[in-house]
């Protein structure tokens, strides 16, 4: 027994590393570009149970569209055009 770990990094495992980071980017930019085409000047969030907004950019659009959209008072927020 080695009384180290030796990690060998395969040209295998560089290569599906590389193939997930383009897989990801490429992911990333979908996001950003549905999130251009929807909410061109960014987007408000509305609470429809306190009424509570945020103003949000095409990043955050982008953001929640990959991860969920976000949440006040227990309950998924709207949201309409943002205005610049
Ligand atoms: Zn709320």
């Amino acid at each position: 027994m080695l009384p180290f770990a030796i990690e060998v990094y395969t040209a295998q495992e560089k290569e599906c590393d590389m193939i997930l980071s383009e897989i990801c980017r490429r992911i990333h930019g979908l996001h950003i570009s549905v999130a251009e085409d929807v909410w061109p000047d960014g987007a408000i969030l509305i609470c429809v149970i306190c009424g509570k907004e945020k103003k949000i950019d095409i990043d955050e659009c982008a953001h929640y569209l990959a991860l969920g959209w976000p949440k006040c008072c227990s309950r998924t927020m709207i949201a309409k055009q943002g205005s610049t």
